[in-house]
């Protein structure tokens, strides 16, 4: 950068401050500011945009267009020169504006007789707030080293709107993080809750973004960066040299990669030198990152990038001497608020302050919504990519995780309404309560056990609070998951144990590691496949890779300590795996026995159904094994050929689609030929209409999750379940694609709930 726009971008970033420090109200500040900017950079107009709402940009202030288009001239996202800066993030350089591709003439503005034009986008951590605009009369392009200092100007401006200085009249200047906002995304776990927002990864808000001493500030950064290198190098020596941990190793050198990059260093620095402080610096380097690589398409880049998200974060906690502890300060009533949280993360928060979860990312399969499901707290997954950056620590937020709604700084109006639905709800279940010890027996005295599902000890309580009448499918990735290297048998085998103690004799169904697809193991490589659903995952890494298989059976024999044991293997497509699988249960058996280890009292070994291809096994498959749960979630999404991942498609097909309920019904009759113990365990179990349907195509055993038990057992205890069938039957036959409204319509008759 030329010595002379070093100078100059300095002046001009004391000159803001100056100005920003003394006490003049929002409109003011900016109209001095265009002032300021107009005259150092000799520009005969400086005009600052700002968003006026997600597609709307105002222009707020302006040096040398016509004064009262001012909160006057409104454009679109897109639309225009302006627009077009704000929608790519990208700065926008024209010698000759009216010629240029796009320009939107504003004669309101008397724009007309200005060539040049360099619009920069106004943008913290790639949110837009708005673009600063320069333009002269004389046709010439912006310079490079003229740019650079628009750029840092507009870090400075972001940071600035960010702390709110620009607030004042005009609804575009309001202050963010004040009003109400509504966030639409899915839902990952149902329930309701009403706390107060806990950002995962806080934003450090940057109160100083302007510096007067270089030589100080870049001595902070180099501290820092210092700091961060030793904390990279202490968590690779933790890390160990085991093999398997050699993933997480290659994660960790990539940071250290990172974080001794010279080119990094070395634009952090120019920033500085340009009139930053360390900690804008750093932030002006990760904004830029994000613009560049956070469309990318390759996901290589896209990992890089969060790799340096994570070291920025980083590294602004230590410029800032905020304390690195997430979750120390964590108020009672926390709704946790995070882009994006693996299950160790989670775990490391404890179920016990936590009323809720919304992700800006994440999705009903994650590692999360499984930790989230097994607290039984809500949570939303996909909220959009504003929640993060509009909520504060403290902000009061309602979560509904039936709607997949979450209630930011709601009003009053809002708040009880949303009062009075916790309060039905748990009026629901006081009345659940009093069915929790009877059978869910239906009026024509079919009985259908109900089990609960779970994954972590800590739900085992549940099995007495819902009335479940045992662990109808015990999910064993959580351990894995949580953890930074394969858990130790010993360790397995502890907690197994802990797990058939809690449940006290109560039948408990293990299900085999399953991971792949969306549940990847930290310290696993990912394979990057083009469609991992339907990938190396579940019983097929376990059997392809035995060492993980037969470890996880060794420590399931040795919990069982002579107890009956129950083991179930997930993703069967073909007889020819279940039966290997389940040979490697009676070698590990004989080798246990061996060892001189005391062997269950009883095993059973099942498949989980959960491709249409097991449906059709040879009648063998059937006879052998000693029962199947169909694992709806997964057999649904691959029956439909519709990702259960995907938002856009995962509604698309009601489980009460006739297709769907006749194959049920079919699989339900071949493992009634062979008299093979069926259930099933996938979430629409757990929803009462759904599983009513299920138990009327013949399912005698559902398992679901703890919260369902008592609605599910409350419908089925109401209604004639042979009636429902031939219903059901009849209404197959509308030619209609999905029962359902015949079902409702059928149950409207049954009389009040
Ligand atoms: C299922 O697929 O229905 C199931 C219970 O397994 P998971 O949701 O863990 O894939
Ligand atoms: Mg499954």
């Amino acid at each position: 950068m030329a010595e002379q726009t070093e100078s100059e971008s300095r002046k001009l970033l004391r000159r803001l401050r100056d100005s920003l420090a003394e006490d003049s109200a929002g409109q003011a500040r900016l109209d001095h500011i265009t002032e300021i900017i107009a005259e150092e950079m000799r520009t005969e107009v400086c005009s600052i945009y700002l968003f006026r709402d997600a597609d709307t940009l105002e222009l707020c202030a302006t040096e040398g267009l016509n004064p009262d288009s001012v909160h006057q001239t409104r454009m679109r996202l897109g639309e225009g020169l302006v627009g077009r800066a704000a929608k790519t993030g990208q700065v926008i350089n024209e010698a000759d504006a009216p010629s240029a591709k796009g320009f939107r003439y504003m004669p309101e503005t008397g724009e007309e007789v200005f060539s040049a034009f360099c619009g920069v986008p106004i943008q913290r951590l790639g949110n837009g707030l708005g673009v600063l605009v320069v333009q002269s009369r004389e046709a010439r392009a912006f310079s490079d080293d003229e740019v650079y200092a628009l750029e840092v100007v507009a870090m400075v401006l972001a940071e600035m709107t960010e702390l709110g200085a620009f607030v004042g009249e005009g609804e575009a200047l309001r202050a963010r993080h004040t009003n109400p906002m509504l966030f639409r995304g899915g839902s990952g776990q149902e329930g309701v809750a009403e706390g107060h927002v806990y950002l995962h990864e806080p934003r450090v808000v940057v109160t100083n973004p302007v510096a007067d001493d270089p030589v100080a500030e870049s001595e902070r950064l180099n501290a820092a960066v210092n700091t961060l290198r030793v904390s990279v190098d202490d968590m690779l020596k933790s890390v160990g040299q085991d093999p398997v941990d050699k993933d997480q190793r290659e994660v960790l050198e990539a940071y250290r990669m990172f974080a001794n990059s010279r080119s990094w260093m070395r634009r952090m620095e120019e920033d500085i030198v340009a009139g930053l402080s360390a900690e804008a610096a750093v932030e002006k380097e990760q904004s830029t990152a994000r613009r560049r690589l956070g469309k990318s398409s390759d996901s290589y880049l896209r990992e890089r990038l969060q790799d340096l998200d994570d070291l920025s974060n980083r590294l602004l906690r230590i410029l800032t001497g905020q304390g690195t502890n997430p979750g120390a300060d964590l108020p009672d009533d926390a709704i946790l608020v995070a882009r994006n949280i693996g299950p160790a993360e989670l775990l490391d928060y404890g179920r016990g302050k936590l009323r809720g979860i919304v992700l800006e990312q994440g999705s009903v399969g994650s590692h999360a919504a499984i930790v989230a499901r097994a607290w039984a707290i809500p949570l939303i997954v996909h909220a959009g990519d504003q929640i993060t950056s509009e909520a504060l620590n403290g902000d009061l937020l309602l979560v509904d995780g039936d709607q997949g709604l979450a209630h930011l700084r709601p009003d009053d109006s809002i708040v009880s309404a949303f009062r009075d639905k916790i309060a039905m709800q748990a009026e629901a279940q006081e009345r659940y309560s009093n069915i929790r010890t009877l059978p869910a027996t239906s009026q024509d005295g079919i009985t259908v056990a109900l089990n609960m599902n779970a994954g972590l000890i800590a739900e085992l309580p549940s099995l007495e609070n819902s009335g479940a009448e045992g662990v109808g499918l015990f999910r064993t990735e959580l351990q894995f998951l949580a953890r930074a290297r394969v858990p130790r048998r010993a360790e397995l085998a502890g907690i197994y144990s802990r797990v058939l103690d809690a449940a006290g004799g109560k039948p408990v169904v293990f299900r085999t590691l399953d991971i792949g697809s969306d549940k990847v193991l930290p310290y696993m490589k990912r394979e990057d496949e083009p469609n991992p659903a339907l990938g190396w995952r579940a019983i097929r890494v376990g059997l392809d890779k035995r060492g993980v298989m037969r470890m996880q059976l060794q420590a399931l024999i040795r919990a069982a300590k002579g107890r009956p044991l129950t083991v179930m293997f997930p993703f069967v497509a073909q007889f020819e795996e279940f039966k290997a699988a389940r040979q490697h249960v009676f070698d590990e058996l004989d080798r246990e026995k061996k060892l001189g280890h005391v062997l269950p009292e009883k095993v059973e070994i099942g498949a989980m159904l959960e491709t249409p291809s097991l449906a059709f096994a040879p009648r063998q498959f059937f006879e052998m094994a000693d029962f199947i749960s169909i694992g709806g979630n997964d057999l649904k999404q691959f029956f439909f050929a519709a990702d259960r991942e995907n938002e856009r498609v995962r509604r698309r097909y009601d489980t009460l689609n006739v297709s769907f309920l006749t194959f049920l019904e079919q699989i339900v009759q071949r493992c009634n030929e062979t008299e093979t113990p069926v259930s099933f365990c996938g979430e629409d179990a757990g929803r009462p209409i759904e599983a009513m349907c299920f138990a009327a195509m013949g399912l005698r055993s559902l398992s679901m999750r703890p919260a369902s038990v008592g609605p599910v057992k409350h419908l089925i205890r109401r209604v004639d379940l042979s009636a429902a069938r031939d219903m059901i039957h009849e209404a197959s036959k509308s030619g209609e694609q999905s029962v359902r409204g015949h079902v409702m319509e059928w149950l409207r008759g049954q009389g009040p709930s």
